[in-house]
């Protein structure tokens, strides 16, 4: 007798995993799409094209927990691919949504999905290094069934950090809103430590 298998569901969700740099975002997704995968549900999960940071297929936890992924481009043709590659699972899991166009209709492709008896967990960064919500992040949350919100270590002071300080050789920076790779680091920042422009 099978006990583990789980195809269908009576009804989908969509839950929504925020907070700043170094929340330990992709830790959750990954361990709540783990979850899944236990529960014998067909699960995938999705990243941006954008983010090269750990290799095109695999999405790694600052912990170093590996899960295959599949890459998608962050424009409204990389969401319709992705909308066709989930229709074969059950569980849906995208990271880092943030980096997707904000005009590419993924929030509204994941609510679609999660009306169609499918789970949908999406981890996005909550505000920009300005400390401005990211509009595909407002829109999620408002989308949102469940939201894990989740807080950093203030880097100066190790109160509850909610902002990701953008730091160019050390010293707090402005600048582009995403950059990738190049000298600058981010650092969570508490309420009090986190400076404006
Ligand atoms: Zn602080």
């Amino acid at each position: 007798m099978v006990y583990f298998t789980k195809k269908a569901l009576n009804i989908g969700k969509l839950v929504v995993i925020t907070g700043p740099m170094f929340s330990g975002k992709t830790s959750r997704l990954i361990e709540l799409l783990e979850r899944e995968r236990f529960a014998g549900r067909k699960v995938v999960l999705f990243k941006p094209e954008i983010d090269k940071r750990y290799g095109e297929a695999t999405v790694k936890t600052h912990k170093g927990i590996e899960l295959d992924a599949t890459v998608v481009r962050t424009n409204a043709a990389g969401v319709k691919a992705l909308e066709k590659a989930a229709s074969d699972y059950n569980v849906i899991g995208v990271d880092e949504a943030q980096f997707w166009d904000e005009n590419s209709g993924l929030e509204e492709v994941l609510d679609k999905i999660a009306s169609s008896k499918r789970i949908v967990y999406v981890s996005t960064l909550n505000k920009d290094y300005k400390g401005r919500p990211f509009g595909i992040s407002e829109s999620l949350l408002a989308y949102a069934d469940e939201i894990h919100s989740l807080t950093a270590v203030c880097t100066k002071c190790g109160e509850e950090a909610v902002f990701s300080q953008r730091m160019i050789d050390g010293v707090e920076e402005s600048g582009p809103r995403i950059v990738i790779g190049g000298k600058e680091a981010y650092q969570p920042r508490c309420r009090n430590c986190f400076m404006r422009d």
